[in-house]
């Protein structure tokens, strides 16, 4: 299948140094195999979102000179999809209904093994059963073999939440298959979802992409910045700078980005040089390797 990988951003503010990293990343691998790049807003927590966030994170892209090659998709205009799935989920008996709060399965360190409320919830929330033992296992493209046993550390989770905003977990897998994606490339913050999104692939029956988690931009204290509260905004009237930073975050040979003179050319040649194999694991903890603004 031809490559076709994705940036999907959450608008809960402007693009930040982790975020940067994470679009030109699953840019740079996309037009290094000659695959498409597609980018898909995932708005389906408005608690938590920005007003005007997701049009501002699409500028800074396009002035970054990253274009999605198909119509942005928005996930707050594709809750059939996600309906759907669940409903597949439920009449196979994966997925239950659970009346348990946060209160409920304090005592158990909030991992869902059996429901234990006694009172029932006007709408309960929906979650994935994980039966005992259920280890998955994969090999990311750059931080290796992986293993979770997703029983005993993630539990029962949830795919639509009491209050009825769809999870992550559900949509993201919904809409990866649904739009062909091949490759996710994406923040290391990520890399201890991917189990539980496996484990949605088998019992939707739908293909498993290939995985990559790139390194986490830190600040000087080690703490990552991608989900941090304080986003670091990055801005694009003056991408060459960022993305000069942004390519030797990727490991990659700065020689290549010295000389140019515009994007393009920029642009031009780091797709040209780019070597996945040089992508770290991990970022030193330095929060001034990307710029700050202030
Ligand atoms: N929307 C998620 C975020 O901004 C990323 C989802 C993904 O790449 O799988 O953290």
């Amino acid at each position: 299948m031809p490559y076709r990988g994705r940036f999907a951003p959450s608008p809960t503010g402007d693009l930040h140094a982790g975020s940067l990293l994470a679009a030109f990343g699953s840019w740079l691998l996309a037009r290094r195999a000659g695959g498409e790049w597609w980018v898909r807003i995932e708005d389906l927590d408005p608690p938590r979102e920005v007003a005007g966030a997701a049009g501002r994170q699409l500028a800074t892209l396009r002035g970054f000179g990253f274009e999605s090659d198909a119509p942005v998709a928005f996930q707050s205009q594709r809750h059939a999809l996600y309906q759907d799935a669940l409903d597949r989920l439920l009449a196979s008996g994966a997925a239950f209904e659970c009346h348990c709060s946060r209160t409920d399965l304090a005592a158990a360190g909030g991992i869902h093994r059996r429901c234990v409320a006694d009172s029932r919830r006007p709408q309960p929330a929906i979650r994935l059963r994980v039966a005992d033992g259920t280890t998955i296992t994969f090999d990311d493209r750059i931080q290796g073999p992986q293993t979770q046993e997703v029983a005993g550390t993630v539990g029962d989770f949830v795919l639509r939440r009491a209050d009825g905003l769809w999870a992550y977990q559900l949509a993201v897998v919904v809409d990866d298959a649904a739009q062909g994606i091949t490759d996710v490339v994406r923040g290391a913050d990520l890399l201890d979802s991917t189990p539980r999104q496996i484990l949605l692939q088998r019992a939707l029956g739908l293909p498993t992409p290939t995985y990559a988690h790139l390194p986490l931009v830190t600040d000087a204290r080690g703490r990552k910045l991608s989900k941090s509260d304080v986003a670091w905004p990055v801005h694009a009237d003056d991408p060459l700078p960022t993305l000069r930073l942004a390519w030797d975050a990727l490991g990659q040979d700065p020689r290549v980005l010295a000389d140019a003179g515009d994007l393009a050319g920029l642009l031009a040649a780091a797709r040209a040089a780019f070597a996945p194999d040089r992508i770290p694991r991990a970022l030193p903890a330095t929060g001034s390797a990307m710029p700050v603004a202030t």
